[in-house]
């Protein structure tokens, strides 16, 4: 619970107000779009399903009889009457009214208006007019044409329905006053929640072009989805496509492109979340669950076209696959928050609504529960919220890896010291003095001059004052030489109380005899003072093979230095090295 606190504490500093206030904003637009404007006509209707293509005279006599059962049982494919009588409604010329519908799953519908004097007016949504009666909301409409008399009777009559929410969701007859309320109000949510999800992934498709993470590609796809599912549950998408497609078109593909949404989530929460969190074989099973479901949702809109009167086996199988999906995310929600994982609490209160809506629509489409408008429409609102404070995870996901990233560089700067100094002195040690000393020839390019630097008689030092004593003084011969020797110089220990320098090659070159007078001025801790013999040697140091061949030379140099008395500075002589005069 320490973790989930610690989270929550978090929320509220960086801005858990702000959050709230977009949530509580999103709900409100949402909850204004769905309440219900205009005359609902499906209460007190009377709805039942047609198994003798009755006309219109016999579904009213039906109807007075009050033989009216109500919804299909689920995964018929039949004819369905809602005839609501007793209305008296009177149309003023200005005013014509409509009858505004949700387009769930069914092919056809007609709409006869009765007046009080007899005459009756039919009109039909089908395939040929489906995209002029198409309006945002995924909803339809059908005017009614002026002329005087009231309205006694509306009866609609849907051909070959396979929703399991049936024909008639949210029937309405609507003025030009309620109809303007209602375009207004959905071009406005509409507006909203798709300005929201296209900017999130054009951010987030911008992220994933430069920093190339696998969730950022996945969570793009799922945005992507989303918008798609948006455009198809709307009607958006009907408006787009050339008539005569069947009118349902839109409300199968929004259904087959859940699974696509689901299958983007449950993988971008596997590779959102801390390594080591996810339980892989209930992830693996996730996956595989999601993408059969994809698959169903793809045979669906297969079936549309070449059997449509098959529709309900593929949709009942996307939502029984979509279901076992969703039943999996529990599991590894929770075995993930058992191992410490910090990013799926965030997650939690992302997919919050949507998996309760998904949840409530997946109950709906097996016929345990009534649909109701927050339902039908609030699923594409959760997951624009849902996509939005995702976003919060990833960015948790980024300062994560950012963190980590740091401090194996701050790791990996400090092997590397280690790895190339000597411990004792904090020069080069032998290894890294010839890398270095390799590098610095330019990969052979340049002429270096290389300077073996030995303390003269250092053994009685150690006899004198001890091994801890003499590595004092070696520590400060180290310092001295570092500060004497040329910017362009590497200075290392090679070993002992052996010291070498690599200076770029120059004629007339006095280190040596710097390095010697230093050593003769400076007296070490206690006041002691010591004397260093200096050996040299010139050449391209390339590789391995010629930093030897100028070693051998330098330390031939330095034994000669050492026989002829110490404290002066030999060097080689030979074709690389011009005679350089020994120093006194
Ligand atoms: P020369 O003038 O001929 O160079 O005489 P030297 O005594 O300096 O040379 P020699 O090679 O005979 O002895 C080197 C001594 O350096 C031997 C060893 O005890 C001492 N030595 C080597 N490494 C260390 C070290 O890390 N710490 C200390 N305190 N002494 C060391
Ligand atoms: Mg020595
Ligand atoms: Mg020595």
């Amino acid at each position: 619970m320490h973790g989930f606190f610690g989270i929550t504490a978090m929320f509220a500093r960086r801005g858990l107000l702000l959050l709230a206030a977009l949530l509580f904003c999103a709900s409100a637009m949402s909850s204004a779009a769905n309440a219900q404007i205009g005359l609902d006509i499906s209460t007190g209707a009377c709805i039942f399903p047609d198994h003798d293509n009755l006309g219109l005279a016999d579904a009213m006599q039906r109807a007075a009889r009050g033989d009216c059962p109500g919804r299909l049982s689920t995964g018929e494919m039949r004819d369905s009457w809602l005839v609501k009588s007793g209305l008296a409604l009177a149309q003023k010329p200005a005013e014509p009214l409509s009858i505004h519908l949700k387009q769930t799953l069914f092919e056809e519908v007609t709409l006869f208006v009765r007046y009080a004097d007899g005459t009756v007016w039919t009109t039909r949504h089908d395939a040929a007019s489906a995209a002029r009666h198409t309006e945002l909301g995924g909803m339809f409409r059908l005017r009614i044409p002026w002329r005087p008399g009231t309205i006694e009777t509306i009866a609609l009559h849907a051909e070959k329905v396979v929703d399991p929410r049936g024909a008639f969701v949210r029937p309405a007859v609507e003025n030009a006053r309620a109809e303007s309320i209602e375009t207004e109000r959905q071009s406005l949510t509409y507006g909203l929640f798709g300005g929201v999800i296209l900017a999130t992934l054009f951010f987030n498709l911008v992220l994933l072009v430069w920093l190339r993470y696998a969730f950022l590609f996945f969570y793009c796809g799922m945005t992507a989805a989303t918008l798609f599912y948006g455009i198809a549950a709307s009607g958006i998408l009907m408006r787009l496509l050339p008539a005569g497609l069947p009118p349902m078109l839109g409300n199968v593909v929004a259904e087959a492109i859940l699974p696509v949404m689901l299958w983007f989530a449950v993988v971008f929460t596997i590779t959102l979340l801390e390594r080591g969190a996810v339980h892989m074989r209930l992830g693996i099973a996730g996956i595989a669950l999601a993408t059969l479901q994809v698959g169903a949702g793809v045979i669906a809109l297969i079936t549309l076209f070449l059997a449509p009167e098959m529709l309900h086996f593929p949709l009942a199988a996307v939502n029984i696959l979509g279901a076992l999906t969703m039943a999996l995310i529990f599991p590894l929600a929770i075995i993930a928050w058992r191992r410490g994982s910090r990013i799926i609490l965030i997650y939690t209160v992302a997919w919050a609504v949507p998996l309760a809506g998904a949840f409530a629509r997946i109950l709906v489409a097996l016929g345990f529960i009534e649909t109701s408008a927050f339902i039908e429409d609030s699923y594409f609102y959760a997951m624009c919220l849902e996509c939005v404070l995702s976003m919060i995870g990833i960015a948790y996901r980024i300062s994560n890896i950012r963190a980590e990233r740091d401090e194996a560089r701050a790791r990996e700067i400090e092997l590397t010291y280690l790895a190339e100094t000597d411990a004792l002195t904090g020069l080069l040690n032998r290894r890294a003095f010839i890398e270095y000393g390799i590098r610095r020839s330019g990969k052979g390019k340049l002429k270096s001059r290389l300077l073996l630097i030995d303390i003269d008689h250092f053994k009685t030092v150690n006899d004198g004052f001890g091994h801890e004593f003499g590595d004092r003084v070696l520590r400060e011969a180290g310092r001295l030489i570092e500060s004497i020797s040329p910017v362009n110089a590497v200075a290392g220990r090679l070993g002992g109380e052996e010291f070498a320098l690599i200076v770029p090659y120059a004629e007339r070159d006095d280190t040596a005899g710097t390095i010697l007078r230093a050593f003769r001025s400076t007296p070490m801790t206690d006041g002691i003072r010591i004397t260093v013999s200096i050996g040299s040697a010139s050449g391209i140091i390339a590789d391995d093979r010629t930093w030897r061949q100028v070693y051998r030379r330098a330390d031939a140099a330095l034994y000669e230095a050492k026989r002829t008395g110490r404290d002066r500075h030999v060097a080689a002589t030979g074709p690389d090295d011009p005679s350089v005069a020994t120093a006194a």
